[in-house]
């Protein structure tokens, strides 16, 4: 369980986690879920569980959805960013931080090339991109982050700014 305060003085909070479940039928994003269902899945867990779950007042359930690598992510005139081209699960919680980086190597890019040029600067921006989006969506999808002892510069110092620009191969960026 993750728990996050959600106030200053640390009186609300909110925490998430993960139940197997085989299926997803319920044809909507999340679903009302409750505590009793939390202490069903969660019996026998330690006591701090138990209490966290006593003093819940709601609780949703949410697939965790994901999607492979596109290889598409611009066409004439729209390009994709964030979640509509790297869905990822949410074990390096960096889907967000994605986004964020995608928006900015987006801009610089823009800058770059000229926004008249914007088919040009949308390759640019995937090329950019692709490898770095790929890899985070690839180690949340395995939870393997932070498993054993590796250095995490190469996610929390990146800077879309200051990064060197690779310019894409005549073939196009890798795919
Ligand atoms: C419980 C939870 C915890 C998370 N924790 C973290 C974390 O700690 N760190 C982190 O980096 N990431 C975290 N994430 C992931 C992060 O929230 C997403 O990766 C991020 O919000 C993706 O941003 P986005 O702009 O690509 O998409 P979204 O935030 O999904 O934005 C898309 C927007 O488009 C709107 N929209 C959709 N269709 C239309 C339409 N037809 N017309 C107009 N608008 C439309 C939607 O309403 C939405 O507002 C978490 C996600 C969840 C669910």
């Amino acid at each position: 369980m993750m728990v996050y305060f959600v106030t200053g003085d640390e009186k609300e909070y909110y925490y998430v986690t993960g139940v197997p479940e085989p299926d997803w039928n319920h044809g909507t994003s999340f679903v009302d879920s409750s505590r009793e269902e939390m202490r069903k899945a969660f019996e026998g867990y330690h006591p701090t569980v138990q209490a966290l779950i006593d003093c819940t007042e709601s609780v949703t359930k949410w697939p965790l959805l994901e999607r492979n690598p596109l290889p598409l992510w611009h066409e004439n005139r729209l390009v994709l960013l964030g979640d509509a081209c790297h869905p990822m699960k949410p074990h390096m919680a960096q889907g967000a931080a994605m986004a964020i980086e995608d928006a900015a190597m987006l801009v610089r890019c823009l800058e770059e090339v000229g926004a008249e040029h914007y088919q040009q600067a949308f390759e640019l921006y995937r090329t950019n991109r692709f490898e770095r989006a790929s890899r985070v969506q690839q180690v949340s999808h395995d939870n393997t982050w932070l498993r054993e002892d590796e250095d995490p510069a190469w996610v929390f110092a990146y800077d879309p700014f200051e990064v060197p620009l690779k310019q894409p191969t005549s073939q196009g960026s890798p795919a």
